[in-house]
């Protein structure tokens, strides 16, 4: 299979198929996609590199990698309260394996459809497994929602349960492949903190509700405190987390025990929930808005004026690494 049948029977066919979708003038088969921006919106643009053996493992099953190459991208969206509508997909492959691709480019797909975002263009070569995705959204003019907009006082609210995809990879890259063994046979817990990490659901509908009313949103990719730690520092201020209200699922508290439960939520990454806060003024509104959403929100704690994050436990200060992942200082 050469360069274009390949284009072609995985991406450009597929894409073809997907339900009419916003203002795609021209899409994959010139030299670039030509794309109409609905009247009075700005364009709100992300791009993310995943590498294999560095934003996951070696051996991740394809439809998984296909479904977070698309998922992180639509996390950055959501946090922006942008609502997407075009992706372009660079992808760098070892060989044209037609299995890797199938699965890869189902998950990829799945997750475009089910928020109507329309494949344009993008680029193939041969080399390690790499895949670049950027997603094209957009918003009211004026309306995206920065790190840099909240004040002391703001309540500081995250989606989700933090930590279950860092236990989840945990156990991924510990795990000895079993002769005969699958998904079917791990414990219902286990399943699910894999699923967490493997799909991670982007928060698009919730980024989307929060416009007009949060004063500043970030998605949680390198840990809740690191991530929690840029917004305030975005935002000219400090934040205080209290350890107590940390939403912990039911599936990491029995795996992993509670005080490994809290490290995850606070430093564990790869969640791609959102982090944002409310000032309290508009708190009912706020609240009564997301009587629509379906994605849970718990208040953690409130942003301050000391200019760092920290990390509350019964009113006490607590130890946090909220450094977050750097790729240029991580080890190996
Ligand atoms: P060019 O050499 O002009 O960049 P390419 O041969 O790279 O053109 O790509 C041909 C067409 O296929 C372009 O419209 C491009 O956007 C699209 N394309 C290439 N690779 C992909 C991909 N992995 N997914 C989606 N579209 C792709
Ligand atoms: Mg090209």
């Amino acid at each position: 299979m050469g360069e274009f049948e390949l284009i072609d029977r995985y991406f450009r066919s597929a894409a073809a198929q997907m339900p009419p979708s916003r203002g795609v003038a021209l899409g994959i088969g010139d030299d670039a996609a030509v794309l109409e921006m609905p009247a009075g919106r700005q364009l709100v643009a992300a791009i993310d590199t995943l590498v294999e053996g560095r934003h996951f493992p070696a051996g991740c099953a394809p439809r998984s990698v296909g479904h977070r190459a698309l998922a992180v991208n639509l996390s950055d969206l959501a946090a922006m309260g942008a609502e997407p509508a075009w992706l372009l997909l660079a992808l760098t492959l070892p060989s044209a394996d037609a299995g890797f691709l199938d699965e890869f480019s189902q998950g990829l797909f799945e997750l475009a459809r089910e928020h109507r975002v329309a494949l344009v263009g993008g680029d193939t070569t041969a080399g390690p497994l790499s895949m670049s995705v950027q997603v094209l959204g957009n918003v009211p003019a004026g309306e995206a929602i920065t790190r840099g907009g909240g004040r002391p006082g703001d309540l500081l609210y995250v989606s989700g349960t933090p930590g279950d995809a860092a236990a989840g990879l945990e156990h991924l890259l510990k795990a000895q492949p079993v002769e005969g063994a699958d998904a079917e046979v791990l414990d219902p817990q286990l399943q699910y903190l894999l699923h967490r990490f493997l799909y991670p659901e982007p928060r698009v509908e919730l980024g989307i509700a929060l416009r007009g009313l949060a004063s500043a949103c970030i998605d949680v990719s390198d840990g809740l405190a690191a991530d929690a730690g840029k917004l305030a520092a975005a935002s000219g201020c400090g934040a205080t987390i209290e350890v107590e209200r940390l939403p912990l699922s039911e599936a990491l508290l029995e795996r992993a025990g509670r005080e490994r439960a809290v490290a995850w939520a606070l430093t564990g990454g790869d969640d791609y929930e959102l982090c944002f806060t409310v000032p309290p003024s508009r708190q009912p509104a706020f609240e009564s808005r997301l009587a629509n959403v379906k994605c849970r929100v718990t208040c953690i704690g409130r942003l301050d004026e000391k200019l760092s994050l920290r990390v509350r436990r019964a009113g006490i200060e607590v130890d946090c690494d909220t450094r977050g992942y750097d790729h240029f200082t991580a080890a190996g």
